[in-house]
């Protein structure tokens, strides 16, 4: 009888616990989904001022009788407001891809138009520090099931960041191919690599490396996480590799269309 009653306390008190922490992780969740809220409320209310803030920039910057440090000045205000810009449009879009409540539209994307539109787009930064940008595609088709636009953006975040953290005359790869049943983008840089603690952190947001060659480096922090939610959404997984001083190769992985 005394077996009987210990066993029965112990499984009252499992049971207690096992409330208890299902009671925190709903919290937990409530909170995340407060935070994304709360980020994406504010993010718009400054995208309008902001919006105005530049256009008036932009009057001022054309009017004929400004003196050299006028001009500068307004310059200066312009580029700091262009990269609030960028980052409020990160963060919509982060809160956008982190939605459960907006799925995916998916259709099917030939990754090979992906990768030739961002090449495209960051080849002249390639150019500009000597990096020899090397595109092995397959003569295929590499279809994956997805929204054409996010994918672009998964490509162009990894490939800008492969070309912004490799020194000048350095290389960066880009590949797609078919493994299995999935289509493969691999980017592959030798740059300034990352350590395994950040490489555990990485995707977090606002997340930046403290190494110092990668914090004199314009940026949010915001390009990873973004990455991770749309390969998330689409179902497919990240890898990440890399060695601190040697490179890092980042492959996404999807289902084959
Ligand atoms: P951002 O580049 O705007 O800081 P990201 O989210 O794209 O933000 O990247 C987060 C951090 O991961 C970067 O600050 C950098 O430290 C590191 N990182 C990302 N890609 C690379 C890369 N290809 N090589 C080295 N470090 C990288």
């Amino acid at each position: 009888a005394l077996d009987i009653g210990h066993d029965l306390g112990r499984a009252i008190l499992n049971a207690r616990t096992f409330e208890r922490e299902h009671r925190l992780v709903e919290e937990f969740r409530a909170l995340d989904t407060y935070k994304g809220q709360l980020i994406a409320t504010v993010a718009h209310e400054l995208k309008n001022p902001l919006s105005s803030v530049l256009g008036y920039l932009e009057m001022l910057e054309s009017s004929p009788d400004l003196s050299g440090t006028a001009k500068g000045s307004l310059a200066a205000m312009e580029r700091g407001a262009q990269r609030m810009v960028k980052v409020i449009d990160d963060l919509l879009l982060l809160s956008k891809v982190g939605d459960p409540d907006n799925p995916v539209i998916a259709r099917p994307v030939d990754l090979r138009d992906v990768v030739d539109d961002v090449v495209d787009l960051v080849g002249l930064a390639a150019d500009q520090k000597r990096i020899d940008l090397r595109v092995e595609l397959p003569d295929h088709p590499v279809v994956a099931l997805g929204d054409a636009d996010e994918l672009d953006r998964v490509t162009a975040n990894l490939l800008s960041n492969a070309v912004k953290y490799t020194p000048e005359g350095g290389s960066v790869t880009v590949r797609l191919e078919h493994v299995g049943a999935e289509v493969v983008l691999t980017c592959a840089d030798e740059g300034i690599g990352i350590s395994a603690a950040d490489r555990e952190r990485l995707g977090t947001e606002f997340f930046r490396s403290s190494n110092p060659l990668a914090i004199s480096q314009p940026g949010t922090g915001l390009g990873l996480a973004i990455v991770r939610r749309i390969v998330d959404r689409h179902d497919g997984r990240l890898e990440i590799e890399s060695e601190l001083g040697h490179g890092s190769t980042f492959r996404v992985h999807l289902p084959a269309a």
